[in-house]
C-alpha cells in the first residue's frame, strides 16, 4: 500500500496542508524544549498549569501504586473502580447536575452521547464552527444534521422553524470555540430551544475550570445551568489529566451507559489519569486565583495587541486569534516567530474560513509577566519588520 500513502501525502503537500508531528522533552510548562530547542509556550491546553503541577503527579502515583497502570477491561465488566465513581460524583458537584459518566476521552465522550441519543427521524442542529468530535459523532448517529451558521441565531431559528416530522431536536454547541475563543450565545439558544422544543448539548472542553463560578462553565457563566439537557467536557485542558465526561441527569447517565458504544467497549480510563482528575477538579474548585489569574493574562495580552492595531478576537477566555488574513503570511509570521523562540501556531483553511488565516494564541496561568511582554513586543517587531 505504500505506492497508494505515498500519492495521497504528495496530494496533501500539494495543497499546502502536510502535517508532522512535533517532539517535546520537557512538560507543557510555560517554557518547554520542543525538537531540541527552547521555546516558550503559546499555544497549550493547559490553561492552569494543572498537567504539570507536582500535585496532579503525586495522585497520579498514588493512583498507579494503589490500583496498577491499566484496569483490565471495560467498565461495565471490570474495569470500574471506586475511583471513577468517585470522580464522576465529583464532576456532578463541580457541575452541578445530579449526575457525570466518565469517558475515555472526550473525543469518544461527544460520539458516545450524540450517536446514542440521536436516531433516524431526529434533528441534530449542529453549529458550523463545532469540533471535529460532534461532527463525528453526527455522523454517526444516523439523524438528519442541518448545520447553522456560526453562532447566527437568525439562521438556526430559519432552519429550526422549517424543520418538521416528529423526531426529537437537539442544538449542538460549543461553550467556548476552538479557534476564535469566543462564546456561544447561550441565552439565545435556550430561548430558541424553548420555543421549538429543541433539546440542548454544550460541549465545554474549553470553559470547564475556566469559565462561571469555580470554573463550572458556559452554562454557569451565562446563569442558565439548568436549561441543558447534556453538557460534555475533557479532562484534559484545563483539568490537567486525560479522559472525557457527559454531565447530565441521572437517567441520562444511566441511558448513556446502557447504550453509548464509545462508554461499553471501551476499556476504562486509567487510575493514573482518574486520580490525576480528581485532583485537578479539586485544585480548580479551591484555587479561584489560578483561573483569575489565566483571564487577567487573556485579557492584558488580547488589549495589548489590540492597541498595536492588530485585529484580534477572543480575550474573554484563554483563546485568542490574531487575524493574519494569507495562509503564507500566516505561516510565515508564524515561523518568524518559532525563530525568535516563541511557539503559536497558524490556522489556515480548511480549519477555518479562507482569507481569514491566523495565529491562534493560547494562554495559561502560569505565563509570568515577562514572558507576555516577550510575546507582544516579537509579535510587534514581526508585523513591522524589524526581525
Ligand atoms: C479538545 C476538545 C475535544 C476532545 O477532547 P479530548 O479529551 O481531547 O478527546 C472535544 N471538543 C472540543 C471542543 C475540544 O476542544
Amino acid at each position: 500500500m505504500d505506492h497508494w500513502f505515498h500519492q495521497e501525502l504528495q496530494l496533501i503537500e500539494e495543497k499546502g496542508l502536510k502535517r508532522k508531528l512535533r517532539a517535546f522533552s520537557t512538560g507543557n510548562e510555560s517554557e518547554v524544549i520542543m525538537d531540541g530547542k527552547k521555546f516558550l509556550l503559546f499555544s497549550s491546553n493547559n490553561y492552569l498549569g494543572l498537567a504539570t503541577d507536582i500535585r496532579l503527579r503525586k495522585k497520579a502515583a498514588e493512583g498507579i501504586s494503589k490500583y496498577g497502570t491499566g484496569t483490565g477491561g471495560s467498565r461495565l465488566i471490570t474495569g470500574n473502580f471506586v475511583i471513577h465513581e468517585q470522580l464522576e460524583c465529583e464532576i456532578a458537584n463541580l457541575k452541578e447536575t445530579e449526575a457525570a459518566i466518565v469517558f475515555s476521552s472526550g473525543y469518544l465522550a461527544n460520539i458516545g452521547v450524540i450517536s446514542s441519543v440521536m436516531k433516524k427521524r431526529d434533528i441534530i442542529f449542529s453549529d458550523a464552527w463545532n469540533h471535529a468530535s460532534i461532527i463525528d459523532g453526527c455522523r454517526l448517529s444516523q439523524a438528519n444534521t442541518i448545520v447553522y451558521e456560526h453562532a447566527d441565531m437568525v439562521d438556526l431559528e430559519r432552519k429550526l422553524s422549517q424543520s418538521s416530522g416528529d423526531g426529537k431536536k437537539l442544538i449542538v454547541t460549543d461553550g467556548v470555540f476552538s479557534m476564535d475563543g469566543d462564546i456561544a450565545p447561550l441565552p439565545e439558544i435556550v430561548a430558541l430551544a424553548k420555543k421549538y422544543s429543541a433539546y440542548i448539548m454544550v460541549d465545554d472542553a474549553h470553559a470547564t475550570g475556566v469559565l462561571g463560578s469555580d470554573g463550572r462553565g458556559t452554562a454557569d457563566y451565562f446563569g442558565l445551568k439548568d436549561e441543558i439537557d447534556f453538557t460534555v467536557g475533557t479532562l484534559s485542558k484545563a483539568i490537567g489529566a486525560e479522559g472525557g465526561f457527559v454531565a447530565t441527569s441521572s437517567i441520562g447517565k444511566n441511558y448513556l451507559l446502557n447504550n453509548a458504544r464509545s462508554f461499553i467497549f471501551q476499556t476504562g480510563l486509567s487510575p493514573s489519569a482518574i486520580e490525576a482528575a480528581r485532583e485537578g477538579i479539586s485544585i480548580i474548585q479551591n484555587e479561584p486565583e489560578r483561573r483569575d489569574q489565566l483571564l487577567k493574562n487573556a485579557q492584558y495580552l488580547h488589549l495589548e495587541l489590540e492597541k498595536s492595531g492588530f485585529i484580534v478576537w477572543g480575550g474573554d477566555t484563554p483563546i485568542i486569534s490574531l487575524l493574519i488574513g494569507d495562509s503564507h503570511e500566516a505561516i510565515q509570521f508564524s515561523e518568524k516567530l518559532m525563530d525568535e523562540g516563541i511557539f503559536i501556531p497558524a490556522i489556515r483553511p480548511p480549519t477555518v474560513p479562507k482569507g481569514s488565516s491566523r495565529l491562534r494564541i493560547t494562554v495559561m496561568a502560569t505565563h509570568t509577566m515577562e514572558q507576555l511582554n516577550t510575546v507582544i513586543n516579537k509579535i510587534k517587531k514581526i508585523e513591522i519588520g524589524v526581525v
